[in-house]
């Protein structure tokens, strides 16, 4: 038989990285809409089933007709949303990453397992007063009654048995006409109509005001603007009066935030405003939860909707703004699998949707920073504070040839004695966490090293072992040295651990905070610490970048930074730009509200001329100044890099295959006459980790459009090679970090 007899082909993408889709036939119960694009379907896959996504119809297969499986099932009886699929295809694409499972990580857990789309619903039991109800023989059930009837609105069917009731005893009382059941969609009820607001707007300043105006001038239509505000400047504001606009045409408004900025602060904020439904998309969702946002997203019944880097695939029913905040922030990366960046993608979806997009920062990336200074986005700046300080000036300390006290200078220690006795709060930043970054001995030199990376490991003593922060490995402190058998052992270098007992012991009376990723391991120890903050007694708060960022601190009025010199000389080109966003991040968190602050910078470098420049100018002055190295350097935003990452436990291996990559590559460019460069390959800064050698193969040029052409046919290059099998390799586009 030919196989070409009008024969229906799903192509249908699955869960598998291969760069390919396959091929399937209708089942025989078609769904209530046919077989269309966007339809969930469970297909038989190997000796598995499988959910995977319809992405094209086709009439023909390369495969003989009698190896085509037919799908097993349709699990949707609508497609899933356009624009969610529109941007999961633009992201395979961009990112050179398998579709299917694009598709996987773009969608909530319950649609990957399989479950319907249908939004969760909960029931409701509400009393049906009656002045005397007929239950003097049924105890159980008028005390039921009684709880019910205090409740108008109605209680989940939870709550009633938290109270000690069964569900028989609710069907008993329906029955007798006493209670009704009722089915209501949790999230996201109808929006209100009339005001919008619960809280009035801010009457705003000149500069809030021109920024917004600038907004209002195209509401409807792609317009990207980067709003470059001071800390503290007022650019929440600005998002929420944008919202409003847009709330006020029935659209929707997606706002990305940091990972560290979702807090429940951050969320009564933007709900207090509103009285329109906000939904928040975070880590601390039940799956089913996160179901019932994204269903309130993709039927329009939610008209905000804040989240972290994976709520950019949230699906709009009426798009009317992304906005970014903190557009700089590393958390808007995914480091592995598809290795998207959300802010890109905000940029991509606005420009489909045709709306406007607002990327704000204090510390703008250089990528939207370029954007904004070569006219292709709209630049808005808030210079000044609505509060009465401006962010203080980074004052420079030298660290060498000076005492320290757990990694504090004698200046800072006298600093931070004054702020204390005037009442105020101090926050010490302190980039490590443990006690010390090693363990050395005295005698012989010997260093605790990782067995797996290279790398040393950080001593902690709360609990005391040693760790290594790359690889999780951890190991018992040794009681003498395992090269020369002293027991002379120095903790060097100070952590947060340590700089905490040095502050507790300088000021026995005072409450010492110490916020880093191991204190707050339990959950709400790090909201406890900071209600515990925001009660205003003086106190001293000892934390790594968790607390630098996005926090507003009102009684802290001295920032001391206990080393800033991390990103000064590193490898990475970026370094430089993302220590300086932090260290102006942490100084903002300095006198924000009715005092004026004071920021102390230690540093073994107070001449280096980069950091001289933000100390003084600012980073809006040392950014534009970098911008012009990366210029002349021929460096990203000016020109474009995909980076081939290739690891194995065997060094040769990796080593071997990347050079092979580089070597195909090099020719093919040649003939492709593409002027793309193919760089290395090197073994990446950090070359082993958890006993895997990293090697590194860039590629960069001056056309986005010829570094995917050359970046996928790498990717085809690797796909075909049987060698690449034996390691595990990826692409990263635009990466963020070596
Ligand atoms: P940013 O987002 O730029 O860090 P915020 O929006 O958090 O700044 O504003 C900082 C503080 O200033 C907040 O307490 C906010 O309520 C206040 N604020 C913002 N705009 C105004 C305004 N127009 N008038 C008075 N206070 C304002
Ligand atoms: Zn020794
Ligand atoms: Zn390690």
């Amino acid at each position: 038989m030919p196989d070409t007899v009008s024969l229906q082909v799903l192509k249908v993408a699955l869960p598998s990285p291969l760069r390919r889709l396959f091929d399937y036939l209708p089942a025989s119960h078609p769904p209530p809409c046919g077989w269309q694009l966007g339809l969930r379907v469970r297909v038989p896959f190997g000796r598995r089933e499988v959910v995977g996504v319809i992405v094209e119809l086709a009439d023909t297969s390369e495969l003989p007709r009698s190896q085509l499986r037919a799908v097993s099932e349709a699990l949707d009886d609508a497609p899933l949303p356009d624009d969610w699929l529109w941007l999961c295809r633009f992201a395979a694409r961009y990112y050179q990453h398998s579709l299917g499972d694009t598709l996987q990580h773009a969608m909530p857990a319950r649609l990957r397992q399989g479950h319907p789309m249908a939004g969760r619903t909960q029931t409701l039991w509400l009393a049906n007063m009656q002045t005397q109800p007929a239950l003097s023989r049924a105890p159980k059930q008028a005390e039921l009654y009684a709880l019910l009837s205090q409740h108008p609105h109605g209680l989940p069917t939870r709550a009633v048995s938290a109270h000690g009731f069964t569900r028989d005893q609710l069907l008993a009382l329906t029955k007798k006409g006493l209670a009704t059941q009722q089915e209501i969609v949790l999230t996201a009820p109808e929006p209100p109509s009339g005001n919008l607001l619960a809280t009035p707007a801010l009457p705003l300043n000149r500069e809030q005001a021109a920024a917004l105006a600038a907004l209002h001038e195209k509401l409807d239509g792609y317009h990207p603007c980067l709003l470059e505000g001071v800390t503290g400047s007022g650019k929440t504001e600005i998002y929420l009066q944008l919202i409003e606009s847009v709330a006020a045409k029935g659209k929707q408004s997606l706002v990305l935030v940091p990972e560290i900025g979702l807090t429940p602060q951050t969320l009564a904020r933007f709900r207090s405003r509103f009285r329109v439904p906000v939904v928040a998309l975070h880590s601390g969702l039940t799956d089913p939860e996160r179901l019932d946002v994204w269903e309130a997203a993709a039927s329009g019944r939610a008209l905000v909707i804040i989240g972290t880097r994976s709520a950019i695939f949230t699906p709009l029913a009426n798009p009317g703004a992304i906005i970014v905040d903190e557009e700089h922030d590393g958390s808007y990366k995914q480091h592995d699998g598809l290795r998207y960046h959300a802010r890109d993608l905000a940029v991509a979806r606005a420009h489909y949707h045709g709306i406007p997009l607002l990327l704000g920062s204090a510390t703008p990336s250089l990528e939207s920073l370029q954007q904004a200074l070569s006219g292709s986005y709209r630049h808005l700046r808030l210079t000044q504070r609505p509060s009465r300080h401006q962010p203080a000036k980074l004052e420079l300390i030298d660290l060498r040839h000076q005492r320290r006290q757990g990694g504090l200078l004698p200046n800072a220690i006298k600093a931070i004695k004054s702020t204390l006795s005037a009442g105020k709060q101090v926050l010490i930043f302190i980039n490590r966490r443990g006690f010390a970054p090693t363990l050395a001995c005295h005698a012989c030199g010997w260093m605790a090293e990782c067995g797996q990376c290279d790398s040393r490991m950080t001593l902690h003593r709360q609990p005391p072992l040693l760790a290594c922060h790359h690889c999780d490995s951890r190991r018992a402190l040794p009681d003498a040295c395992p090269e020369c058998g002293s027991g002379d052992l120095r903790a060097l270098g100070s952590g947060t651990e340590r700089t905490e007992e040095t502050l507790q012991g300088l000021f026995p009376k005072v409450a010492v905070h110490r916020i880093d990723r191991d204190s707050t391991r339990k959950k709400d120890s790090f909201e406890q610490i900071l209600k515990e903050i925001h009660r205003g007694e003086p106190c001293l708060l000892v934390g790594t970048q968790m607390l630098a960022k996005g926090h507003h601190l009102p009684h802290v009025t001295l920032v001391v930074v206990v080393n800033a010199d991390g990103g000064l000389y590193a490898a990475d080109f970026r370094a430089l730009e993302h220590s300086a966003q932090l260290l102006e991040q942490v100084a903002g968190r300095a006198g924000r509200a009715a005092d004026p602050g004071r920021v102390l910078v230690q540093t073994l470098h107070p001449d280096d001329p980069h950091l001289g420049q933000l100390a003084e100018h600012g980073y809006g002055a040392l950014a534009r100044n970098l911008l012009e190295e990366r210029r002349l350097a021929q460096l990203p935003p000016f020109t474009f890099m995909a980076l081939l990452r290739v690891e194995s436990p065997q060094e040769e291996a990796a080593l071997t295959l990347a050079q092979q990559a580089g070597q195909a590559l090099r020719e093919w460019l040649k003939t492709s006459g593409l002027a793309t460069n193919c760089l290395g390959p090197v073994p990446a800064p950090m070359e082993r980790r958890q006993n895997r050698y990293h090697i590194h193969l860039m590629l960069a040029a001056s056309k986005r459009s010829q570094l995917h052409t050359a970046a996928s046919w790498l990717v085809q290059w690797m796909e075909a090679n049987r060698e690449a099998r034996k390691v595990r390799w990826s692409i990263d586009i635009d990466p963020q970090t070596l």
